[in-house]
This record gives C-alpha cells, structure tokens and sequence, in this order.
C-alpha cells in the first residue's frame, strides 16, 4: 500500500503517519525529517535546506525531489510507505507518479484542521530530541522538560515560532489546494476531519484505508 498523508503544518500527519505505519508495517516517511537530519549532520543537503526552512519556506523542488526519489529506489518498501509532507507540490505529486512507475500512489489522506487551531498547535508544539515523540505543553505538566516517555529532552522546533509558522502556512495553503484538487481528480483523496482526538483521527485514517 502507498499512502500520502497531506495536511498543512500542525494538522497531526506526523503524528498520524507513524501510528499507522507501525500498526500495518509500512515504512514511515517524512521529507521534513529527512531534512532535519541532514541539517543536524551539516551535510550539503542540509546547508541548503537550511535557508529555507528557517524562514518557512519551502526546499526548492528538484532539491526535494532528488531526496525523496533516492529514498524510495532503495527498494527497502515491499510492504509499501506512508509519505509524510511529500509531495508539497503538483511538480512534486508529477515527480512522485514518475518514480512510482507501475505502482502509483492507492490513497490520498487529506487531514483538515482550520487555520486558528493549527497556530495554536504549532505555537505549543514541543518535541523529543531522542525518539521524535510530539506533545503540545497544555496537554504536559507544568514545566515537563523531559520526554515523558524516554525522558530525553523536549524542545520547541525554529520553525515553530509565530513568524515562521505564519509563513510556513502562507506559503502552503495554495500548493494544498492545487494538490487536493490534482488527486480529487485521480479519486484518491479522502479527506479525514483533523480536530478530533488522536484516536478518533485514527479510527477515521483506518476506515478510509481498509
Ligand atoms: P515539516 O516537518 O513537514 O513541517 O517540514 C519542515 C520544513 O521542511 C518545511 O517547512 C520545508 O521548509 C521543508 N520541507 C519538508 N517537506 C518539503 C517538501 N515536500 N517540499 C519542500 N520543502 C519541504
């Protein structure tokens, strides 16, 4: 099964993807990730990726094609993979069907969430340095610094600060509309309501695919 969640930053893909791909065994994906490690290795990938990111743009295509289709040629997907924050772009959803070849995308998963309480998630979001966990302060007792689960450190990620998040949204609400229409076109596009509970998220990505 090939699987791409889409979702504007903050609408719970991450969160999301990585529950399903355990639960079904698919490889977990995730462009944003991918350029977070690079960034983290200083790696020439990362040194470009860089000025972009921090000013909530997005990676030039080619950059970020490039990277993705290196990933799925490794050919360690037999089960399949959920895409996480790829394709961001239509030229990117043409690369994709390109690299896929005979075994094109099953399943779109738009997850909607308004615009109000995704810069409430994102303006509280905060992250595990060691196993990538997310959680939002209110949902943490006052003044957790430590992941509740692997007890690394939590910190807040550079995008994630209000300017950021204002562009990161401003720069990809229009590219999110030309793709929901490119794969409403294909019938592949479910679209999931994104401001319920974790689980009730859950409950409806699993509907929508089985
Ligand atoms: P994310 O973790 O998905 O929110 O991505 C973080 C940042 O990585 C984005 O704001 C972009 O700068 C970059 N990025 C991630 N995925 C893509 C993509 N498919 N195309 C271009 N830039 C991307």
């Amino acid at each position: 099964m090939r699987l791409v969640f889409l979702g504007l930053a903050g609408a719970g893909k991450g969160t999301q993807a990585q529950l399903l791909s355990e639960q079904i065994g698919l490889a977990y994906i995730s462009s944003g990730d991918m350029f977070r490690f690079h960034l983290a290795n200083n790696t020439t990938l990362g040194q470009l990726a860089k000025s972009y990111m921090g000013k909530g743009d997005l990676v030039p295509d080619d950059v970020t094609i490039g990277m993705i289709a290196d990933r799925i040629n490794q050919g360690d997907t037999p089960n399949g993979f959920i895409l996480d924050g790829f394709p961001r772009t239509v030229a990117q959803a043409h690369a994709l069907d390109k690299i896929l070849g005979s075994e094109q995308v099953d399943k779109v998963l738009y997850i909607k969430v308004s615009e109000e309480e995704l810069v409430r998630r994102l303006a509280g979001r905060l992250g595990c340095h060691h196993c990538n966990t997310p959680y939002h302060v209110d949902s943490l007792p006052a003044d957790t610094h430590e992941c509740p689960k692997c007890g690394s450190e939590l910190h807040q990620r550079q995008d994630d600060q209000p300017d950021i998040v204002k562009q990161r949204l401003h720069v990809q609400w229009p590219e999110i509309t030309k793709l929901i229409g490119y794969y409403t076109k294909q019938s592949k596009l479910t679209e999931i309501n994104g401001e319920q509970t974790v689980e009730q998220v859950q409950r409806e990505l699993a509907e929508a695919i089985s």
